[in-house]
């Protein structure tokens, strides 16, 4: 895909998902912005791996969970290069256990991070968008959201807000040339999922009829069609990446 001409912002570009999507994007020739929670050296890498690719590359610590950073993160972008014409809100974390052990604080924190950031990213991309006449918006679901999950009632909630984040998005701005669409990754082999207890993956495993763990790669490809020009008429809608699981 090409990406000539274009920038993009990508959050929590510094490792997982995120760092497949900015390589994909810096591939297809795009400048990418890509911001960190707290990982500098692996943002630093990331940012050398996309300018190996011929592509120009920034990295900018931003917690999207605060307005102020969100807004620091995207003027940062407009002043390297000038527009932003794709955002992917693909930071989140995970603070897993059952209802009855989950601390408020767990809760607060995913919502904050995964619900609350895509937001704050949104808002503060689309008179950017708007005004030019063009934009495009990936932001990352999860399976989770769809299905629910025992053990993750915080990081369903968020991930299911996420889908209604991108349907509203992609209803206001679908006449100014701006699309929205979510993708819903199954089990991917990231940071994130190497964090879960033996037992989980393998059922987790057990239920991908692939039967194979999905690859950061696999999610970036249809995040990057997603962002293309040749996507412009698919808007609103979840692209599930699993290997099956969700049907
Ligand atoms: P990961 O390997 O844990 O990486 C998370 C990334 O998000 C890191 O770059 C991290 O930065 C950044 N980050 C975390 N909190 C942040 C914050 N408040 N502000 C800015 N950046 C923040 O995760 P992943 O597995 O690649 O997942 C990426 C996305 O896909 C997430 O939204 C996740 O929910 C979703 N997803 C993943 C899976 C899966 O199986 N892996 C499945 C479905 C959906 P630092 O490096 O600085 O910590």
């Amino acid at each position: 895909m090409n990406f000539t001409g274009k920038t993009a912002v990508v959050t929590g570009g510094s490792r997982g998902i995120g760092r497949a999507v900015c390589l994909e994007l810096a591939r297809g020739g795009a400048n990418v912005v890509l911001c960190y929670a707290g990982n500098e050296a692996a943002a630093q890498e990331t940012v050398s791996a996309c300018e190996a690719l011929g592509a120009r590359a920034l990295a900018v610590r931003c917690d999207v969970s605060d307005a102020a950073q969100v807004k620091g993160l995207m003027d940062a972008a407009l002043q390297a290069f000038g527009a932003i014409h794709i955002l992917v809100n693909n930071a989140g974390i995970t603070r897993d256990s059952l209802l009855m052990l989950m601390k408020e604080e767990d809760f607060d924190a995913v919502i904050n991070a995964n619900l609350k950031g895509a937001f704050l990213c949104m808002k503060a991309v689309a008179r950017t968008m708007m005004k030019q006449r063009y934009g495009r918006i990936v932001s990352l679901s999860s399976v989770v959201g769809l299905r629910g999950n025992a053990g993750q009632m915080n990081y369903a909630a968020s991930k299911a807000g996420v889908i209604g984040l991108t349907k509203s998005m992609a209803k206001e701005l679908a006449s100014r040339g701006v699309t929205a669409n979510a993708v819903a990754p199954g089990f991917i082999d990231t940071d994130m999922t190497a964090a879960m207890p033996e037992p989980a993956k393998a059922a987790t495993l057990d239920s991908i009829p692939m039967g194979r763990l999905g690859a950061a790669a696999d999610v970036a490809k249809a995040v990057a069609f997603l962002a293309s020009e040749e996507a412009g008429y698919i808007t609103g809608q979840v692209l599930a990446v699993d290997g099956g699981m969700s049907m």
